[in-house]
């Protein structure tokens, strides 16, 4: 069956005032449809039809050179933006509990050290792209950034979390200002999703 954008698990206006419903509407709706429907165009009718998302993304490397860029582009945007919309909601905010508090402490100090470092990965990211919190191979968390559509999954690590900063993610309400828009993206984390992520991942 063809890939199918997700319904939005809350809202367009679930996340003012830090993400206006204008941008959310405009982001699920015209933004990832767009790449959902770019992909299921361009995997139709090859062996990579009936695949799994995440499966597809992860074995990126292996993808026929003539489809391999719409693959990652469409099928990258269609998997980053799957895991952004629930890892946010509109009681988010906060910090972390349990084992992915413990997690981030160990590895990062603090949590207010590893929201400077996760902000800054988001906040230097030249152009259009994410920035990530994964799990690598020893099963350490790790922060990194990625261009365009990359997920990290194709480089073998496992997203936790993840946030958009191409401009279509908040230039209506932020325009230049990304630092801002990054500041304020932390009242909206649903961390109780995030940490449902690291415990499957870990
Ligand atoms: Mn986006």
């Amino acid at each position: 069956m063809a890939h199918q954008l997700p319904e939005l698990p809350y809202g367009f206006d679930a996340l003012e005032p830090y993400i206006d419903a204008r941008t959310m509407e405009i982001h699920h709706g015209k933004h990832h449809a767009g790449y959902v429907k770019k992909l299921n165009a361009a995997i139709e009718g090859t062996e990579y039809e009936n695949m799994d998302i995440e499966e597809l993304i992860k074995g990126l490397s292996k993808v026929p050179d003539n489809i391999r860029t719409a693959v990652q582009n469409n099928g990258g945007g269609h998997y980053n933006h799957s895991i952004f919309w629930p890892i946010m909601g509109p009681d988010g905010g906060g910090e972390p509990s349990g084992d992915l508090a413990s997690a981030i402490s160990d590895t990062f100090g603090n949590f207010d050290k590893f929201k400077e470092e996760f902000s800054n990965a988001a906040a230097t990211r030249f152009g259009s792209g994410w920035a990530w919190l994964v799990v690598d191979n020893s099963g350490n968390l790790k922060i990194m950034s990625t261009p365009n559509q990359d997920n990290p999954i194709s480089q073998g690590l496992k997203p936790v979390m993840g946030i958009d900063v191409w401009e279509h993610a908040y230039y209506l309400k932020y325009q230049n200002k990304r630092a801002e828009y990054i500041e304020n993206w932390w009242n909206v984390i649903n961390w109780d999703a995030v940490a449902e992520r690291y415990e499957s991942l870990k």
